[in-house]
Parts: structure tokens; sequence; C-alpha cells
């Protein structure tokens, strides 16, 4: 590979916002590239986001994964689910006790009303739209221990495949549920209270954040329930009219 589609390559990747997660020097901004990187990105940089990228090839490089430590108390991966063309799609946190068991996102009580919140707007605003038309995963794709909120570097680990599943799909719109998809996608400290409500970008992505179902599962959040419904009311209208 010659100096200059190197440099290319390099630039390419930090432009979608990947960091190579095994050599942290060999993409930092302003290393000086053909030092920093070339004894080792023939090797590593093609397994980050391949041309001609697909969700296969991406499970397939997330195989046994254990490049963290959530993979020890996991029971199975959870990769996504949906539609692989789907116009919108729904980012969580990462997997929970059923998702953990089934090894399909959001089917727990907080998926159920994921489910029933995507199929009740669109149905009362004239939308024909199943749960099967998006795609919904997570930021991470094994289970936290006790459910905690991932840790900074197990959203940047699992996070490279996350952005290789948006970028794979290409959705019009994606919708970040709760405040650790908006870290992974938004970066920034900023909340869902602060951070819903107006549009986003990632990379040239429309992008809504809006409450974590789970969340809205406390009854007390009436008002959060009501802005979820807006926020997506939002985002369905922008994909589908
Ligand atoms: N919460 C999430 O963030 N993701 C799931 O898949 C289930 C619950």
């Amino acid at each position: 590979m010659s100096p200059e589609d190197l440099r290319q390559r390099i630039e390419y990747f930090r432009d979608l916002g990947v960091k190579d997660l095994y050599r942290r020097d060999a993409v930092a901004p302003g290393a000086p590239v053909q030092e920093a990187v070339a004894p080792v990105v023939e090797v590593e940089l093609p397994s980050l986001a391949p041309a001609g990228d697909t969700l296969v090839q991406i499970s397939q490089d997330i195989g046994d994964c254990r490049r963290c430590d959530l993979h020890k108390g996991r029971n199975k991966i959870v990769f996504g689910d949906g539609n692989p063309q789907a116009q919108l799609v729904f980012v969580g946190e990462g997997p929970g006790a059923d998702e953990d068991a089934q090894g399909i996102p959001f089917v727990g009580r907080a998926g159920q009303l994921l489910t029933q919140m995507i199929e009740g707007t669109a149905k009362k605003e004239g939308i024909p739209l199943t749960r099967a038309d998006v795609y919904i995963c997570n930021v991470v794709k094994c289970r936290p221990p006790e459910n905690r909120t991932p840790e900074p570097q197990e959203m940047e680990i699992c996070g490279q495949f996350l952005f290789r599943q948006l970028q794979v799909i290409r959705p019009k719109a994606i919708c970040a549920l709760g405040s650790t998809a908006a870290k992974a996608l938004l970066g920034g400290k900023d909340g869902v209270t602060k951070l819903r409500g107006k549009w986003h970008k990632w990379q040239d992505i429309p992008l809504i954040v809006t409450y974590h179902p789970s969340y809205l599962l406390r009854a007390y959040n009436v008002e959060a329930k009501r802005e979820a419904w807006e926020d997506l009311k939002k985002v369905l209208h922008f994909v589908y009219d």
C-alpha cells in the first residue's frame, strides 16, 4: 500500500469516528501517520470496516468475542434484530436478562413497551409499520452484570460494531434510546432531557434521542411518556411520510 493510500485510509476511518481499538496510537489525531501505523495497519484496519461490509460479516467478525470482560457473564451475544434494509434503526444500551437468554434485543418488559410504542404510534399516525420493519440493536452486545451501565471502554470496543451496523444499513434516521446510546453516537455528556426534542446527526444520518423504555416503565414518568410519544411521532413522520 502506498503512503498516500495509507493516509487516505486512515483519514477515512477517522472521519467515520472509528478509532483503532487495538493500537490507539495508530490513528491518534496528529500522529505522524506513516511511522505510527505502517507496521500494523495492513493487518488491523481492514477488519474494522471492510469494503463491501455486511451484517453477516460484522457478526462473523464479532465471533465468539472476548474483547472485553462482558463476555464472561454472557449467555448469548445480542447482535441485532429486524429488517437489514430498515429506514429506521433504534439503538438501545445493552441486553438485559431476557435478551441475554434469547439472543434478541428488546424482548423483555422494556422491549415489549418499545414494540408497543413503535407499532402503537405508527398505527395512530396512519403509518403501516411493525417492529419487523425497523432494525433494533444495542451499543454493547453482551449483557452487563446486574444490568449496570456499560463502561466507556466497553462502549468503545463494541461501538465499532454498532458503527459498522449503522454504516451498512444506512437508515434514513436513527432513534437513540436513552443516554448511553446518545453518548455512544453523539459523544458529549448531555443527558436525554437536554438532547431530546431536536434533531442531531450521527455522521450524516439524522438522529433523534428519546427516553429509554426502561425509564418509561417507572410509574411516575407520565410526562416523559408523553415526550417519548412526541419524539417517536417526529421520527416516524420524518422517515415514512
Ligand atoms: N435494554 C436495552 O437497552 N436493550 C435491550 O436489548 C433490552 C433492554
